[in-house]
């Protein structure tokens, strides 16, 4: 007899073997006491560590945790998204396992979405980051703001909650690269968010160094804007017509005033700009060649291994 679940937690591991047992000692209490039919999904993104057979431990006392094994390191964006595929639930939340969004912040979760929307966002209520990552989100999120379109609310924590429907909105995004709170805030509908805490990793360290972070602002920026593209026409029209300029000074110049012979360093020096310029809107455009081939291969975003408890 299946009963049905109420909340799916959509949870991705990678690496994760520190804190697996405590996440699911505090989930469990959590929802023990909330006394809700729930499954928490756990996404293996291809560890290495102990991680996979820490929860098959725990799978195996409680069939209500649930393990998919990616094939390989697929990256977290497939990960949620082979979760969610996989996930029954009538809500579903998506947190990282490393305590830092506190389980006991699920039932605030319920509480806002059932007042009727379709998604709660979790910002931040005081934000544990160092200054460097602090400068750097702060420029992301404004790139973001103006160049995107995309409203997204400041200080946004890992862990929301939405409902079976706009999962199922969610699932019909194909894209290959996936910035999901972009695609979150492309779905729309009634969206709000709560302010929720934040505590340091419980343990293990962030797998997000600095060169997936400039991926995923990449991705962002690329995915949902065509801004660096209009600035290379821009940019292209600016140049011609300082080009135009300068032989129509240099022109009358040379008619009506001096008879000088420019000198061909500055020519070169102009030579060379002009072809870095080039070379640099090329280079533009071959990104989002690159990302028009990849998607017009539509390859399956992920491949599982191996299944427990599904
Ligand atoms: N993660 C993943 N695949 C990856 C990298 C990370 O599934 O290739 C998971 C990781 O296990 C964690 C979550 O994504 O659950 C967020 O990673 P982390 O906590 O290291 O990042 P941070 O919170 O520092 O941004
Ligand atoms: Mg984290």
């Amino acid at each position: 007899m299946s009963r049905d679940i109420k909340l799916s937690l959509v949870v991705p591991v990678y690496f994760e073997e520190e804190v697996i047992n405590q996440f699911i000692k505090e989930v469990v209490e959590e929802l023990d006491i909330l006394k809700i039919n729930y499954e928490v999904i756990f996404i293996d993104d291809g560890s290495t560590d102990n991680t996979v057979n820490l929860i098959k431990d725990e799978a195996k006392e409680n069939d209500n945790i649930k393990l998919l094994e990616l094939s390989y390191n697929h990256g977290k964006q497939a990960a949620v998204t082979a979760g969610i595929n996989y996930s029954k639930g009538e809500y579903l939340i998506y947190m990282d396992p490393d305590l830092q969004d506190p389980p006991k912040e699920i039932k605030n979760f319920i509480v806002e979405i059932e007042k009727g929307y379709d998604l709660v966002f979790g910002v931040r209520k005081q934000k544990k980051d160092s200054l460097k990552n602090r400068f750097f989100s702060k420029i992301f999120w404004s790139v973001l703001d103006k160049y995107t379109g995309l409203d997204l609310p400041r200080g946004l924590a890992v862990m929301r909650i939405f409902n079976r429907d706009f999962a199922e909105r969610f699932l019909m995004y194909k894209e290959q690269n996936r910035f999901i709170e972009g695609i979150f805030m492309h779905i729309g509908m009634n969206q709000s968010v709560i302010e929720i805490e934040q505590r340091e990793r419980f343990a293990g360290v962030s797998k997000f160094n600095f060169k997936r972070k400039m991926n995923l602002a990449f991705d962002a920026i690329f995915d949902f804007s065509e801004l660096p593209l209009k600035l290379a026409v821009r940019f292209g029209i600016f140049l011609a017509l300082i080009g135009t300029l300068a032989l129509f000074v240099i022109l009358i110049v040379k008619l009506f005033f001096v008879d000088f012979q420019p000198g061909w360093p500055s020519i070169f020096g102009f030579l060379i700009l002009s072809l870095g310029i080039q070379l640099f809107f090329i280079g533009l455009l071959a990104l989002y060649i690159g990302r028009i081939y990849r998607e017009s291969k539509s390859r399956p975003l992920f491949s599982i291994k191996d299944t427990t408890n599904i």
